[in-house]
């Protein structure tokens, strides 16, 4: 399908997972220009009750955790949005992510998108670990591809919210810094 105008974004998130839209909060409250888009098919929608996430003793729906989150990231500013995404591309400075009917210029761009690994090997990735199925990344959760960077169960870590959430968290951080230059946390007072 022809894609009529390209909208332009700090960093475009792959997926409104856990780890995605952790990733989205973090990025929208330091005001990066973030947009994330979303298959939702999170395995965590399938999920009744979560009882293993900090913060809920008495356990949480996973479908209404994805919610909230979803809607913390939009109050932050960043643009969620329920759409698949078909390819990414590298064009310098960054890169332009693809969904059937639209086109996302970015400079960064975020794999968050678990299982999904073909928009990686797309971009010249291989892949490895158990069952040879994740991405490998740096300490910062950069990819071999500079600008390119993935976030929770697709980089193999345990398969658990709350780490997909706080490694989402980490790469935002990693991001914020490249941006702005220098040690970045975000805490209220
Ligand atoms: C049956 C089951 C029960 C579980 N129970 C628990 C539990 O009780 N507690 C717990 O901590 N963990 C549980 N987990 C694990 C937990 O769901 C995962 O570890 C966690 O969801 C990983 O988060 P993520 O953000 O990396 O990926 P996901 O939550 O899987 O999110 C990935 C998102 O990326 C989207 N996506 C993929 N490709 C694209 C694309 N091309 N374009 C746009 N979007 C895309 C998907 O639609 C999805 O929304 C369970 C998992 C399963 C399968």
């Amino acid at each position: 399908m022809k894609v009529s105008y390209m909208e332009e974004f700090d960093v475009v998130i792959v997926g409104g997972g856990m780890a995605g839209l952790s990733a989205g909060v973090f990025l929208g409250r330091a005001g990066v220009h973030t947009c994330l888009l979303d298959g939702t098919e999170s395995s965590l929608r399938r999920v009744e009750r979560v009882n293993n996430y900090i913060g809920f003793p008495d356990g949480v729906g996973g479908t209404e955790l994805l919610e909230r989150s979803r809607e913390q990231a939009a109050r932050f500013g960043v643009r969620v949005s329920d759409e698949s995404v078909s390819s990414i591309a590298p064009e310098a400075p960054g890169f332009v992510v693809k969904t059937g009917t639209s086109a996302f210029g970015c400079r960064f761009v975020i794999l968050a998108s678990n299982k999904r690994t073909d928009l990686a090997t797309g971009l010249g990735l291989s892949l490895g670990g158990h069952g040879g199925r994740f991405v490998a990344v740096d300490a910062d959760g950069q990819t071999a591809v500079p600008g390119c960077f993935a976030t929770g169960r697709i980089t193999g870590i345990p398969s658990q919210a709350v780490i997909a959430a706080g490694d989402g968290a980490r790469v935002a951080i990693a991001i914020i810094q490249q941006i702005r230059g220098g040690y970045y946390v975000d805490h209220d007072t």
